[in-house]
């Protein structure tokens, strides 16, 4: 199939036209934000799609009938973030334009463990770590990142170069037999006491400090790397790490310490005092490593009302964000980035057959030592395309005008008799849940509550209404429903009337559950 000359654009086309086709008629079939019927209809539909036979035929049915058909089955069988009663997640509409340079991305399928297999990707992957470092506010000429697979990597790097470099710098003064003077971003840091490591005592896993409201990701990669002590440390009552309580538990663990501090919690969106956070850290008498997790904040970036919220970030040892949430990449766009080059040998290695130091210092970059990963496609390129067409200001009204979705939908609960709001709305996600009324206190009706929130969101979803999230929240872990808005063509009508079907839909079950 493939000879000299053979262009893959030729294929390309009439299979695209099949795809877009396809994609319009899915959308048709399913009346609402996500298929009917619940999820065993949604199976059986999905089952029928992929059918009848065994998935891998003998014989297939040729290219454009399977990804018509598919396309159409997976269309009409997903939650759309396009709608505006799909609100959730931090599951954004990709933009147009990032969805066609991911297209050329995959056509071309550069990777970038060596540079011989991508020339051009190598480098516009550099300029886009330097470009986001600028944002970020590290000095873009000594930063150095790489682009992932979103904030479970990046975190996951994160905890891996810190967990390095304060075991290294753990080791040196240990060495010394004593913790002498450390450099910190280039600054001295203050004079060291002699720190648990540094009497050679504990030589256990550096403890990681995390606060309670912080991202799943980051307990499961502490655990995978060996560092099996996390703390959990306190938040306040809007979600966000309360700093009295990092400071008694930098006391408790003198030697070295990883905290990781959250710039938009999954749940309330709240953002951690980084400014004191990073003070605190790079006061500790042993070596320390502060990452801020800004998977779901970071895009508040771009935005000159909300990039206030995230001072202090620059402070920070290592960033992790997500260009697939508030920057409306199609998935995976995450991003991992450190002011310098602190902490990477750990992820150096020189591969024969991928990048032979000659070859290196003849200029031949590879990207190899940037990743845990070997094959890598450069998700930055559809990332650069979207900087390029939008720039800063069409990117920062996106986040401005989904903010503003937020603050419209904690005025409509405020104003509502039976919503309730949980939290402050810092980014744009709404936390919440209905009351009905003659609501009383006491452990029981906290369990009905808990049901009946539970209970409007299955039936939204089962009747293909609305996707609304769900979590718990408060000091009982009381179940709670969440808006993320990252739609910014959703208007302030459609929360407004999504708001109105949360609260007849708690109206009717609770009508229901009447004798
Ligand atoms: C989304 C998110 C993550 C996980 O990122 P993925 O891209 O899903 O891997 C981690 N932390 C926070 C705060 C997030 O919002």
């Amino acid at each position: 199939m493939t000879g000299p000359g053979h262009r893959p654009a030729d294929d390309l086309r009439a299979l695209l036209r099949v795809t877009l086709d396809a994609l319009d008629a899915g959308r048709r079939d399913r009346s609402g934000p996500l298929p009917a019927g619940g999820p065993a209809a949604v199976r059986q539909a999905t089952l029928d799609a992929l059918g009848p036979g065994p998935l891998l035929p003998r014989t297939g049915d040729g290219e454009a009938a399977a990804l018509g058909a598919l396309t159409r089955m997976l269309t009409a069988g997903s939650a759309d973030p396009a709608d505006p009663f799909c609100a959730a997640h931090l599951h954004c509409p990709p933009l147009a334009v990032a969805v066609a340079a991911d297209l050329a991305v995959s056509t071309l399928n550069p990777s970038l463990d060596s540079w011989d297999q991508a020339p051009a990707g190598t480098t516009v992957e550099l300029e886009v770590v330097a470009a986001l470092a600028e944002l970020v506010g590290f000095d873009p000429a000594h930063a150095v990142g790489t682009v992932t697979t979103g904030g479970t990597e990046s975190n996951l790097m994160g905890l891996l170069l810190g967990s390095h470099t304060t075991g290294q710098a753990a080791v040196r003064s240990r060495a010394r037999g004593r913790s002498g003077p450390r450099a910190h971003h280039g600054r001295p840091g203050p004079r060291a006491h002699l720190g648990r490591a540094g009497r050679g005592g504990s030589t256990g896993p550096v403890p990681v400090l995390c606060s309670a409201a912080g991202h799943h990701s980051v307990r499961r990669g502490a655990e995978l790397l060996g560092l099996t002590k996390v703390v959990a440390v306190a938040v306040d009552t809007a979600y966000r790490m309360d700093v009295q309580a990092l400071r008694a538990a930098l006391a408790r663990h003198d030697g070295p310490v990883l905290v990781v501090a959250t710039a938009g919690t999954t749940d309330a969106g709240a953002i951690d005092p980084l400014a004191e956070i990073a003070d605190l850290v790079h006061s500790h008498p042993a070596p320390s490593w502060l990452h801020v997790d800004a998977a779901h904040g970071g895009g508040a970036l771009f935005s000159r009302r909300l990039a206030g919220r995230l001072t202090g970030l620059d402070q920070a040892d290592s960033v992790a964000l997500d260009l697939h949430k508030l920057g409306w990449q199609p998935a995976p766009a995450g991003i991992f980035l450190t002011p310098s080059r602190r902490g990477w040998s750990r992820l150096e290695a020189e591969i024969a057959y991928l990048n032979p130091a000659d070859e290196t210092t003849a200029g031949y970059t590879s990207l190899l030592g940037r990743s845990l990963r070997t094959t890598r496609r450069p998700d930055a390129f559809k990332i650069a395309v979207t900087f390029r067409a939008l720039g800063r200001e069409r990117l920062g009204a996106m986040v401005d005008a989904c903010h503003d979705l937020a603050e419209h939908a904690a005025r409509v609960i405020a104003d509502h008799p039976r919503l309730e709001l949980a939290a402050p709305v810092t980014l744009s996600t709404v936390l919440f849940r209905y009351v009905p009324a003659g609501t009383g206190a006491g452990t029981e009706e906290g369990t009905r509550l808990d049901r009946l929130n539970a209970a409007i969101r299955s039936r939204l979803l089962d009747d293909g209404a609305a996707v609304v999230g769900r979590t718990t929240a408060g000091p009982e872990a009381a179940v709670h429903l969440k808006l993320t808005l990252l739609n910014p063509a959703a208007t302030a009508a459609d929360v407004s009337a999504l708001l109105a079907l949360v609260a007849a839909t708690g109206d009717r079950i609770v009508a229901e559950a009447q004798p």
